[in-house]
């Protein structure tokens, strides 16, 4: 059975197993910003289908990364989990949590073979790397026989056991295009936004090309390539201010799937080892606020979300790096050696 809630099509078979169990009669939902907007109607689905009480989690949730403590979900009397929107970051081990947690895919139901095909005539090459996010993976092997069908040769890479399937990126993970990356001309992004394909460019230095179902639209190597400039430019100033710091502070992310305590633990030694003053941070959400109660520090060095140090950098006062623009700003890495942050 499928659920269709706006333009996403949920497979409810997980969800029939998991809230048919008796025992079951409180769950602690997640949703992605993406189907907040739906948010009264998927509680409202569940609750009478299922005979429920649901609890919404009311802060943002930006992947799978993100789970609740188990002590809290106890204390609230909430004997399962549910996330919407994401599938299962496989290396997380999320089925040796105590209480069931489980991961329910919100498929795209826009087609994308006709924005695929209008991306044919910008690819570099013949050999094409294929990959996706999470809602449109179901059309991976579509996307792969119509780029046979006109002489390309398509590949689909197989990343490492952060990615829940072959072909998939995250926003912290692109080993499913580095992995073939020597195999293939260029790179065909299926989604929308320009972060993940700036991801890929940042990590594998092939074309990239998007075909975006949402918007209807392709956008070719060359807008792509402004757009790397751009950001790494604002990158080489942020570790151009990092040199001059006197006081940096690492920051570990406490969510459990951007748990790096021990690398920050390293990187502080490096920071301590280059003659200048630092503090560990341990914080679950990063934000704007959270940067501005500590303004004796001149620079952040972010263990945790990779996408926070990049995506949201004008809304910072302060420089927030990542790791290995921190080994750059210490002279560690050459710039020559920047590549983008991943979690593996
Ligand atoms: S670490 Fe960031 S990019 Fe990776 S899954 Fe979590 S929210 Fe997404």
């Amino acid at each position: 059975m499928k659920k269709i809630i706006g333009s996403y099509s949920i497979d409810t078979k997980s969800i029939d197993s998991l809230l048919t169990q008796k025992n079951i009669n409180q769950v602690f939902l997640q949703l992605p910003e993406g189907l907040h907007q739906y948010v009264a109607n998927i509680i409202n689905w569940l609750e009478e289908t299922y005979q429920v009480t649901i609890l919404l989690d009311a802060n943002p949730n930006y992947g799978s990364c993100d789970l609740p403590s188990e002590d809290m979900l106890k204390k609230i009397n909430v004997q399962a989990v549910i996330q919407i929107g994401h599938l299962p970051i496989p290396s997380m081990q999320p089925e040796k949590r105590s209480l069931p947690t489980l991961f329910v895919n919100a498929q795209s139901t826009l087609p994308v073979l006709q924005i695929v095909e209008k991306s044919l005539p910008h690819l570099s090459g013949k050999k094409i790397g294929i990959v996706t996010t999470a809602q449109h993976l179901h059309h991976l092997h579509e996307i792969e026989k119509l780029l046979e069908k006109n002489e390309f040769d398509p590949f689909i890479g197989k990343g490492t056991t952060r990615l829940f399937s072959p072909g998939q990126v995250l926003g912290c993970n692109f080993t499913a295009a580095t992995t073939i990356s020597k195999n293939v001309n260029s790179f065909l992004f299926v989604g929308t936004g320009l972060f993940h394909a700036l991801g890929l460019l940042l990590a594998t230095t092939k074309p990239v090309i998007i075909a975006d179902p949402y918007g209807n639209q392709v956008i070719d190597a060359s807008t792509l390539q402004e757009k790397k400039q751009q950001l790494l430019r604002q990158r080489y100033g942020a570790i151009a201010f990092a040199k001059q710091a006197k006081r940096i502070a690492v920051i570990i992310g406490l969510k459990p799937g951007q748990l790096r305590s021990e690398y920050a633990l390293k990187l502080q030694q490096k920071i301590k080892n280059a003659g200048k003053q630092t503090i560990l941070l341990a914080a679950e959400t990063i934000s704007p606020s959270f940067i501005d109660r500590f303004p004796f520090i001149d620079v952040f060095v972010s263990t945790a979300c990779p996408r926070i140090a990049i995506d949201d950098y004008n809304s910072y006062r302060k420089p927030i790096l990542t790791p290995i623009e921190l080994e750059v700003a210490l002279q560690e890495k050459k710039w020559d050696e920047y590549v983008f942050d991943e979690i593996n």
